[in-house]
Parts: C-alpha cells; sequence; structure tokens
C-alpha cells in the first residue's frame, strides 16, 4: 500500500485535529494520523521538519507544504479543491451537494443546462456518512455512503457541471427572477433556476457538557475517522432509528463493546427490521432501553458519561472514552431568510402543500400553481430532506433531485 501523501500530526483528543480529520475523510483525501499521544514517531517527524512546538495540528502536505492549525478554506484551497466560481451567471444553482444535489447537477448538466453545485462540507451529505446504504436500488449486497458519493460526483464533473467545495450559500437575493447568491469564499453567483438540497443537519443533545466535549470524545453522526481510535474500547451510541444501527454496527467492528442507548423499551418503533436483525445478532452489541444521557464529563475529552433510567429516575456514572449521537435531525436554512415559506418545524413547502383551503400563498405572484417541488417563490425548487413531506431517503432524494431539473426547464421556458 503506498502511503498517503498527506499526513496529518496531532493529539487525538483535540477538537481542531478531529475537524481536519473529518474534512479529509469525507472529502475522501486519503491521509496517515500520526498521534502524539501515541509512540514518539509524530513527535519525531516534527523535530525533524523543524516544527517542534508548531500550533497543532499540523498538516504535512505532499510538497513538503506544513499548515499549522490550518482553517478548513486554507487546507481545502492548498489540496487544490475548487472554491471559486468560474462564471457569474448559471441557468441553475444546486446547493447542497447530497443525493438530492448530486443527482440534480447529473440531470442539470446532461440536459445542456450550465449548471453549478455548491457544497459547504463534502459531497454525499448524510447519506455520505452511512457506512452502508442497503436499500438503494442496484446495489444488493449494499454500498459504502462515501462510494456512492464518489461515483455520483464523478458523474457529475464528467458532464460539465461546476462543483465548488468547501462553499458555502450565505445570503439569497431576487430581483426580476434573477436569483443571487452570496458564498462564503466572498464571491457571488446568479441564476435563473435554483434548487435547495440542503438536507437536514444533527439535532444537539442537550445535556450538560456536551458541547464542550464535543469533538473530544462526543461526536454527532458516525465520525468515520475516528473508528479505529476506538478500537479495542467500549463505545456507547445514542439513538434509536436506522443511522444509530448502522453507526453501533460500524463500530461493533472496531470496538470491544457497543451500547446503545435508547429512550423507548426497544428499536422496533424507529428503526428497518434488518438493522434490528443484525444488532441482535451481533454478539458485541447491547441495547440499553428507557435510558437517556444526562451529563458528559471530562477535562479535556470525554472520561464518563451519567446516565438516567427514565422509568425508575436511577442515575448512574459509567467510564465512557466515545459517545457518538444520532437523534435525529433538522433543516437549517437560514440564509434563505423569509423567501421561501416553510412549515412550522422549517422544512420547505412546495406545490401542493402550498394551498391551504385552495387558496394559493398571497405573495405568489403567477397566475399558474406552483409547480410539483416548487417553493412559494417561482423558479427556486426544493429537494431531499428539506423539503415538508420527504420521505428521508437516500433513492426520494435522488428522484426529486431528477425531477427538479425537469420543472426548472418548464420554469426557463415561461420566463425566456
Ligand atoms: C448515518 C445515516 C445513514 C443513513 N442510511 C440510509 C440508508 O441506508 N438508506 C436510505 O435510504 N437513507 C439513509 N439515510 C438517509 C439519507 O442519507 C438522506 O435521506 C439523504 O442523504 C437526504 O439527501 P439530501 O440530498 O436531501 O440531503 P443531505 O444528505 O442532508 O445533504 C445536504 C447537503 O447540503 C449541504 N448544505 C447544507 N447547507 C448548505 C449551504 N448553506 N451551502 C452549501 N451546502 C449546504 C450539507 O453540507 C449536505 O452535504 C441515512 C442517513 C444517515 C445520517
Amino acid at each position: 500500500m503506498t502511503e498517503p501523501s498527506v499526513r496529518v500530526i496531532g493529539h487525538q483528543w483535540a477538537r481542531d485535529a478531529h475537524a481536519i480529520k473529518d474534512f479529509l475523510g469525507r472529502n475522501q483525501v486519503p491521509f496517515r494520523w500520526l498521534d502524539l499521544d501515541r509512540g514518539r514517531r509524530a513527535g519525531a517527524l516534527l523535530e525533524e521538519m523543524g516544527l517542534t512546538g508548531a500550533a497543532l495540528p499540523v498538516v504535512l502536505l505532499a510538497d513538503h507544504t506544513a499548515l499549522e492549525d490550518p482553517p478548513i478554506e486554507v487546507l481545502a484551497e492548498h489540496l487544490g479543491m475548487h472554491m471559486h466560481a468560474d462564471r457569474t451567471y448559471y441557468d441553475v444553482a444546486i446547493v447542497g451537494a447530497g443525493p438530492a444535489g448530486l443527482a440534480a447537477a447529473v440531470y442539470g448538466a446532461t440536459e445542456g443546462l450550465s449548471t453549478v453545485l455548491i457544497e459547504k462540507e463534502a459531497p454525499g451529505g448524510q447519506a455520505g456518512t452511512s457506512s452502508r446504504i442497503e436499500n438503494y436500488l442496484g446495489f444488493p449486497t449494499g454500498v459504502s455512503g462515501a462510494e456512492l458519493a464518489s461515483r455520483a460526483l464523478t458523474q457529475a464533473t464528467r458532464f460539465g457541471a461546476e462543483v465548488l467545495t468547501p462553499v458555502a450559500a450565505t445570503k439569497l437575493t431576487i430581483e426580476n427572477g434573477y436569483k443571487t447568491l452570496e458564498l462564503s469564499d466572498g464571491n457571488s453567483l446568479t441564476c435563473r433556476g435554483l434548487i435547495i438540497a440542503t438536507g437536514v443537519a444533527y439535532r444537539h443533545l442537550p445535556a450538560e457538557g456536551l458541547d464542550r466535549l464535543t469533538g473530544a470524545g462526543v461526536y454527532y453522526g458516525a465520525a468515520t475517522t475516528e473508528a479505529l481510535a476506538a478500537e479495542g474500547q467500549h463505545v456507547y451510541v445514542v439513538g434509536s432509528a436506522n443511522s444509530a444501527g448502522q453507526g453501533a454496527k460500524y463500530f461493533s467492528k472496531f470496538a470491544d463493546r457497543v451500547t446503545v442507548i435508547i429512550r423507548g423499551p426497544d428499536l422496533a418503533a424507529h428503526m428497518s427490521q434488518y438493522l434490528i436483525d443484525q444488532l441482535d445478532e451481533t454478539p458485541n452489541i447491547e441495547v440499553l432501553p428507557h435510558t437517556h444521557v444526562t451529563k458528559a464529563i471530562g477535562e479535556d475529552h470525554l472520561q464518563e458519561i451519567e446516565l438516567e433510567n427514565l422509568e425508575t429516575g436511577e442515575q448512574t456514572t459509567v467510564p465512557a472514552s466515545f459517545l457518538f449521537i444520532f437523534i435525529g435531525a433538522e433543516p437549517s436554512h437560514e440564509w434563505l431568510g423569509e423567501t421561501v415559506a416553510c412549515d412550522e418545524h422549517g422544512y420547505i413547502l412546495t406545490g401542493p402543500d402550498l394551498i391551504e383551503d385552495d387558496q394559493l400563498p398571497a405573495d405568489w405572484p403567477l397566475k399558474r400553481h406552483p409547480l410539483h417541488l416548487e417553493t412559494s417563490s417561482p423558479g427556486i425548487f426544493a429537494t431531499g430532506d428539506v423539503r415538508h413531506g420527504s420521505i428521508r431517503r437516500v433513492a426520494g432524494a435522488v428522484g426529486e433531485g431528477s425531477t427538479a431539473i425537469q420543472l426548472v426547464h418548464r420554469y426557463l421556458a415561461e420566463v425566456h
């Protein structure tokens, strides 16, 4: 096996080190992690490079550039990621490169639209963090989210979609039907058709100490880059839906023992039966019912968690170095301001869901009804998990992303 050309040197429990490892891992940049707390190799390398006393973590690149505690954008620039748009106008801009956004980019580019896809973290979205997607058509033995994302990204770019990452859409303004997006790189671009595919992000668990220790033993989602460090350890997983089940299964390959903490009596209410069966068949996974986490304890990293039995009120404190939290997710799209109508939970309303008591929204400006997937603002479409009524599955997101391009075509035909 060839040595990865990127090396990251730091302390296992440092939040900045976790953020960099997570970014590289999710963007499929091969790297070697050198832990200063394990063995002498990492320290010796820093000394050899004249970097003793450097701000940690240090990222060493193939050309021997050493970046000291780099912000993600700086690291991305050094890695040659495409962060600045080539043009100022596109027929369609897509915000979010999860399955919905990637599908829209493939269809937009193949159907002759100038297409830009903007992603703030890593292509693949939530699906990209899944260790094994088993119910997506065409993959009878499952496919890892990372592989699915990488294949889709290759497909989108091969057909000519421009993909900007890591870049966030930070503001939207509309003038005469032209939509202008401000971006986190300080630039802006304008489009006629806009597809919002920003999905959902993990909901935070409101327990004492958790925020302070996030990235230092407490992780939201699968954080697969930390799995090797969990080797031989007792890992705790919080959550009772499919993502928690997949996480538990994944960590059981590395950890000595995995405990899944759930509030209810069993997994039946929220988890698919095939996953429940898999957890049952894995000897080092156990489920702790009627329980929630009330506190995370540790100085610079997680050392113990406090648990409460919801039936008896009994509290126990157990040693724990790894807590992975999968407790559902919610949409976040403050950058849209008030431009599109949402339901009470922030999911974007589209098509028939905008019509109440046979009435179109008061500010809907056209004679026609909003198209299926069109928001309360003409020419802006919402797809995938961010949309009210979405089925919250990869196949649903892919279907909606592809369909939205047809609707963009119809909209563009109207305005030209
Ligand atoms: C661990 C896990 C396992 C799962 N397993 C399965 C499974 O086995 N089968 C299945 O069918 N479904 C599964 N799901 C659900 C599935 O992944 C989601 O339904 C799907 O990813 C939704 O796709 P999406 O494109 O709508 O949104 P997302 O996947 O959430 O992607 C949204 C993207 O938008 C980006 N974004 C957000 N805001 C901005 C902004 N302002 N600017 C730029 N980019 C932005 C985000 O960074 C993200 O990459 C799983 C989910 C998780 C978390």
